[in-house]
């Protein structure tokens, strides 16, 4: 996250978390072949849990480039205020890509729900979902920090949308269709102030 990062010109609060405007206006593609698994990520302890609980059916599901050691999969837990149970452990990288990502790109954790007939996104950990988004000192925002350091993320040509298209998919998961009405309802006043010109819809 930016160095930057201030939340107080977020206005809009939706299940206990404020709103970051830019969200609406930030152009975006996703169009990648999972570059952001590269550097793994940050699950809550319970998601943790979670997956070391179906480690057995993990296990047919990785290749030679990922470890079956589960003591390999993660960091040490620590202390997140941003994430549910207060503590958030990390995926560990191997062989320069997140501990449950195959060599042919995909997550053994959504291929193994895919296989089972599941919902797509039934063992995935929410940050992984919410990226290019991420929830950052209790803020709904863009990990702009993340995409910066990566090399294809959001760089190729093209059109264009605006993350928030890019995920809408993503945020009805995350914030469930009641709480999901209320965030299109405020994108809309958000982009009706922008066309007045009561808010530019850019950072500065
Ligand atoms: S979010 Fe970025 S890094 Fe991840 S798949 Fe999309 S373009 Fe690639
Ligand atoms: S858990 Fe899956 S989606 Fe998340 S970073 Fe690892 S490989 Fe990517």
């Amino acid at each position: 996250m930016s160095e930057k990062f201030s939340t107080d010109s977020f206005t809009k609060e939706i299940k206990g978390l404020l709103i970051d405007p830019l969200i609406f206006t930030f152009p975006f593609n996703c169009r990648c072949n999972g570059e952001c698994c590269h550097y793994g990520v940050y699950t809550d302890l319970k998601e943790n849990q979670f997956i070391l609980s179906i480690k057995e059916k993990i296990f047919p599901l990785m290749d030679e480039t990922q470890s079956k050691e589960i003591k390999d999969w993660f960091e040490a837990p620590e202390e997140d205020e941003d994430f549910e149970s207060g503590v958030a452990v990390g995926t560990n990288v191997i062989n320069g890509k997140c501990t449950f990502l195959d060599k042919d790109g995909l997550c053994s954790l959504q291929k193994l729900a895919m296989q089972e007939g599941a919902y797509k996104w039934k063992y995935k950990p929410l940050y992984c979902i919410l990226f290019p988004l991420t929830i950052y000192e209790g803020s709904l925002t863009i990990d702009d920090e993340h995409i910066d350091r990566l090399k294809v993320c959001n760089k190729q040509g093209g059109v264009q949308t605006t993350i928030y298209e890019a995920c809408r998919e993503e945020l009805l998961h995350f914030f469930g269709e009641k709480d999901f009405a209320e965030l299109e309802d405020y994108r809309e006043h958000y982009l009706n102030k922008i066309m007045i010109g009561e808010v530019n819809g850019t950072k500065n």
